[in-house]
């Protein structure tokens, strides 16, 4: 196939837009993904750089489905692919995986697949591409499109360098011919993409940059707090938002765990001083949601697809800008509102430092990771947009105010501390030499500790003036005058405060010290109870597929579920994110949960679509001149309340049962679902009432298949539908199974 004609792109362009909505249930390309799709649709090398939750899979994934041929994705940690893998083929995309985890039947069963060219999509580690009997599969079925996810594992000046990743370009060049080549990664600094550009073999590449901002992340950067009791207000308030807490060592990991866990939250963590075991549990446990709270070194993390995580707290300062900005990428990658915290405190600084010192033996490297250092704390010194200063250290022009970050932020009262700035700043000052924050404190709250008193503080005149503040607030209070740069913070064997140009002009008058109250902890979500409930039916569905909860659906799709409130599976399939295959396997369960959800709280909701042409919708039109019965009988009743019409929508239902109106026949007219109108039955019979009617329940269950599903439920009970289901082979649906139990429970 020449991909190359003009006619052929334009052919490609409509067809990488139907995949798109078939297969992912999304109606548009984000920015940069249609460019970069179209580039590899012409046949070219590509390199694309986007940010974390940018959106790269679908990148590859859609012209996958194209190009003719395998497609080879690379990727670097095996510990995902059995994700990435069930998340496309849960949409219908022929694929799999082939790792160490797999036995030599399990791999030879793949290889047999790729042979016979079922297969669409096989995801490699990249030592996989160097076995013989890896090179052995390739040279006999042609491989179309070789995808290299995390790209800039092949340069040293990445953070994640990969030995490995150097064989892919030798790998491409054994090939029988040579495939598309692209490269994707969210590291963006110049040395890193020539090194892909050349290192990869890549031909001439059209490179690509989207934008950096992630604008849906919010960017908080907080100052003398009491780190302790700040995470756990704030996860008390998100509870049911995942997030994780990033330390700089494994000590404080533990160290917060512990403190979290005596509290009664339940965490996990992860760091390199945890068994392999434990580690690769502990993150399962995070990505499948069986815990929201995840408290890690920055080991934790590349490439997580959890695209539901609501919030990352830094603990700590991060050594650079590129590593914090990975890290708080992983915030939100669904798009939907997303918080970034960074906890400050001086020490911070220190503690990289000595990181960076006995990390790295390289000088050179050293003085890089200094200098990077310095531009990460010059970035929490800052006064100025925070994300405006971290997209031009990218190397991207803005020049605005984002508005979503706590510099920029209007809110939090601003309080007068000049005076007790003042204390501390004197107290400094009649010092005569530095101390370290411990004798500071001490000698401001008057302690009778032996050492002020050998050293004489307890005569100093500030001896005793701060008393009303408690050591940790004393304590913090000073760290926010560092973080200000009032007072100067000298870091050594003993770290010491001394006064500087600041502190002076402070202690002359000639400077105020305002400072923003921190605010409260708030919530991200706010409470949707429709959503919870979708949420728990997400978790059921995810045990029984034995796949993470975000597989089944994204919380975006979970969230608009909630706030449109699809009640058939026509409309169900215009929500983003709801494609073909997932809409037959799940659609009718969480239809019928928002239609119990909407009878339960008597809301009438009208559903207006989006994706598709208001054309659908022409029953509806033609019913203004032909009234039907529900209205006929909803007019009726218009005598009465309005109110009282909507509470009694489950008796127009039984009107029209009584009517010897067929079930299939109400649902239409009325646009509810089978299950509501089993709901207006239970409801009916609930309130006292009898069935004194016939009804006429044959054109949604015939005799034989209830029979069918009554057979079943002598061996699996009646409490869950799915076992059910399961039990009868062929295509029995909900539908058939809840009426076929209302049936029998209430009316034989
Ligand atoms: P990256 O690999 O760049 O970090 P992903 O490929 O994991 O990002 O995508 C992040 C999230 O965005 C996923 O949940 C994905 O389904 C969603 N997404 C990607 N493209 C689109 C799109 N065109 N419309 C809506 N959601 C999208």
């Amino acid at each position: 196939m020449d991909l190359k004609a003009n006619n052929d792109i334009k052919e490609f362009d409509d067809k990488a837009l139907e995949i798109l909505n078939k297969y992912f249930g999304y109606n548009s390309f984000r920015p940069g993904q249609k460019e970069i799709i179209d580039e590899i649709l012409k046949g070219n090398d590509t390199v694309a750089i986007m940010p974390t939750g940018g959106g790269k899979s679908i990148c590859y994934q859609v012209p996958a489905m194209i190009i003719e041929g395998l497609t080879i994705v690379v990727s670097p940690l095996i510990s995902l692919m059995k994700d990435q893998v069930d998340a496309i083929r849960d949409i219908g995309i022929e694929s799999a995986y082939i790792n160490s985890t797999l036995s030599n039947k399990e791999i030879d069963e793949i290889f047999e697949t790729a042979l016979s060219g079922k297969l669409k999509i096989l995801y490699v580690a990249p030592e996989r591409l160097e076995t013989s009997q890896f090179l052995n599969l390739v040279s006999t079925i042609e491989v179309g499109f070789v995808a290299i996810d995390e790209a800039h594992c092949v340069s040293q000046w990445g953070h994640d360098f990969r030995t490995s990743y150097r064989f892919i370009k030798s790998f491409i060049n054994i090939l029988n011919k040579r495939p598309i080549v692209a490269a994707f990664t969210a590291t963006a600094t110049s040395e890193v993409r020539e090194d892909i550009a050349k290192l990869l073999g890549l031909q001439q590449p059209k490179v690509f940059i989207s934008g950096f901002d992630r604008e849906n992340i919010k960017i908080n950067i907080i100052k003398g707090a009491n780190k302790k009791h700040f995470i756990l207000d704030f996860i008390k308030e998100n509870l049911e938002s995942a997030g994780i807490i990033y330390a700089a060592t494994r000590k404080e990991v533990d160290s917060i765990h512990e403190y979290l866990s005596s509290k009664n939250i339940s965490c996990t963590r992860y760091h390199a001083g945890l068994s392999d075991d434990e580690r690769s549990r502990n993150q399962e446990d995070f990505v499948y949601d069986r815990y929201n709270v995840m408290i890690a070194t920055n080991a934790f993390g590349m490439g997580i697809d959890k695209p539901n995580i609501r919030y990352v707290i830094h603990y700590n300062m991060p050594k650079n800008i590129e590593g914090y900005y990975q890290e708080i990428g992983r915030a939100g990658r669904d798009g939907e509102e997303s918080q970034a915290i960074l906890l400050f405190s001086p020490g911070d600084i220190h503690t990289q430092k000595y990181i960076i010192d006995i990390g790295t033996g390289n000088e050179i490297r050293k003085v890089n990771e200094y200098k990077k250092l310095q531009n990460m704390t010059d970035l929490v010194y800052s006064n100025d947009c925070y994300r405006k200063y971290i997209l031009n250290y990218f190397g991207e022009e803005y020049d605005k105010k984002c508005n979503k970050c706590s510099n920029c932020e209007v809110e939090g009262e601003l309080t007068n501390k000049t005076l007790d700035a003042q204390k501390v700043l004197s107290c400094v000052y009649r010092m005569k030499r530095p101390y370290g924050v411990t004798v500071l404190i001490d000698t401001l709250r008057g302690s009778e500790n032996k050492k002020i008193k050998d050293i004489g503080f307890h005569k100093l005149s500030t001896y005793g003036i701060m008393k009303d503040y408690s050591k940790d607030d004393l304590k913090n209070f000073i760290n926010t005058l560092v973080s200000h740069r009032i007072l100067a913070y000298d870091e050594g064997e003993y770290p010491v405060v001394r006064l500087n140009e600041r502190s002076m002009s402070v202690l002359r008058g000639e400077e105020e010290v305002w400072f923003k109250e921190i605010q409260k902890a708030k919530k991200i979500v706010e409470d949707n109870s429709l959503f919870e409930i979708l949420r728990n039916l997400r978790r059921e569905i995810a045990v029984e597929e034995k796949v993470p909860p975000y597989i089944v659906f994204g919380d975006a799709t979970l969230k608009e579920m909630s706030s449109r409130f699809p009640k058939n599976l026509e409309q169900l399939g215009d929500i983003s994110g709801v494609g073909e295959l997932k809409l037959n396997k799940y659609g009718e369960r969480f239809v019928n949960t928002i239609a119990s959800y909407l009878e339960e709280n008597q809301l009438e909701v009208s559903f207006e679509y989006k994706k598709k042409e208001k054309s659908v919708r022409s029953t509806s039109a033609s019913r203004e001149s032909d009234e039907t019965h529900s209205e006929k009988l909803m007019k009726q009743k218009e005598n009465s309340s309005n109110k009282e019409v909507k509470k009694k929508s489950y008796m127009i239902t039984i009107e029209m049962l009584r009517d010897k109106l067929s079930l299939l026949s109400i649902a239409k007219e009325r646009e509810i679902t089978i299950s509501t109108i089993c709901s207006h039955l239970e409801q009916y019979v609930l309130e006292g009432n009898e069935i004194d009617f016939q009804i006429d329940f044959t054109d949604v269950l015939s005799v034989d298949r209830e029979n069918l599903i009554l057979e079943a439920v002598k061996e699996v009970g009646d409490e869950k539908l799915k076992p059910i289901k399961e039990k009868i082979d062929g295509e029995i649906s909900y539908d058939e199974i809840k009426v076929a139990l209302l049936k029998n429970r209430l009316i034989v």
